[in-house]
């Protein structure tokens, strides 16, 4: 029983000390762990020690986005010791802790203590822990919010309706659990053509801020769906690591979301 209280306090001790930033959307694909990476690259970059959690249970994508894919964390008095990558950010993921593809059949309990294992780990002097959640509103955003209480959510979605409609539901969701949501973010709106450069709107345009005006929530910003953003993340150099243009987007949003 006092082992369990001791560990309880220094949970609490922990949670104080450390700011939790969660990213979630309404639905996959929609570039939500695009935007922790880059955020968590942004923050690092405003003088903050940031470390990353990828609590993606369907796709943990960490990984490969900063580059330290197949490397395994070691435990340490039976916690995790989070992973180093090339870009400077400490990452544990669910990646780290189950095969590739198998990790889909996890739910409820396991799924929580997992998200637990990586959040209570060995972070050391990190300040700012960013948490790429699953998409929707399952059992990982639960254990996330009853268990580590964040200090805020960013959201998310495309311009589209649907996943604008599935954002909105996941913003009710850390509402109701009375976590903020910090605000919401525009991803994969408008694409210059590589041939002649013209703008279109595959996606539509918009329809986040307009969302975010309805629901009385702040607009973060609006992310390009761009080629190099998709390489970029695909060969573990985050475009945020980019100091012009490519970059700028991510900064921007990482500098509202400390203000
Ligand atoms: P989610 O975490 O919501 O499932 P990801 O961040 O994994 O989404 O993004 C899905 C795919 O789309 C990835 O291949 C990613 O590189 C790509 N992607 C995300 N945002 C953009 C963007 N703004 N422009 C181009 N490709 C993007």
């Amino acid at each position: 029983r006092d082992d369990v209280q001791e560990t309880r306090v220094v949970m609490t001790a922990e949670r104080t000390q450390r700011r939790i930033i969660a990213v979630g959307s309404g639905k996959g694909g929609v570039g939500k762990s695009t935007l922790t990476a880059n955020l968590a690259i942004g923050l690092a970059k405003r003088g903050h020690k940031v470390g990353l959690v990828d609590a993606d249970i369907y796709g943990p994508s960490q990984p490969v986005i900063l580059g330290n894919q197949g490397e395994k964390p070691v435990a340490r008095d039976k916690k995790l010791v989070p992973v180093e990558s090339a870009v400077g950010i400490p990452v544990l993921s669910m990646g780290h802790l189950v095969e590739p593809g198998r990790a889909l059949a996890w739910r409820g309990p396991m799924a929580g203590n997992a998200l637990t294992q990586l959040i209570d780990a060995h972070w050391g002097d990190v300040d700012t822990l960013v948490v790429d959640l699953p998409p929707g509103t399952g059992d990982v955003q639960l254990t996330m919010m009853q268990r580590f209480k964040p200090l805020g959510a960013v959201l998310v979605s495309t311009p589209q309706d649907l996943a604008l409609i599935d954002a909105a539901r996941a913003g009710q969701l850390f509402d109701q659990a009375g976590v903020p949501v910090i605000g919401l973010v525009e991803n994969m709106a408008g694409y210059a053509c590589p041939h002649c450069g013209e703008i279109s709107d595959p996606f539509g345009k918009g329809g986040v801020e307009t969302a975010a005006g309805r629901l009385d929530l702040p607009f973060l910003g609006r992310i390009p769906l761009d080629l190099a953003i998709r390489e970029g993340s695909d060969r573990g150099a985050p475009p945020a690591l980019d100091t012009g243009a490519l970059g700028a987007p991510f900064h921007d949003i990482a500098a509202k979301v400390d203000a």
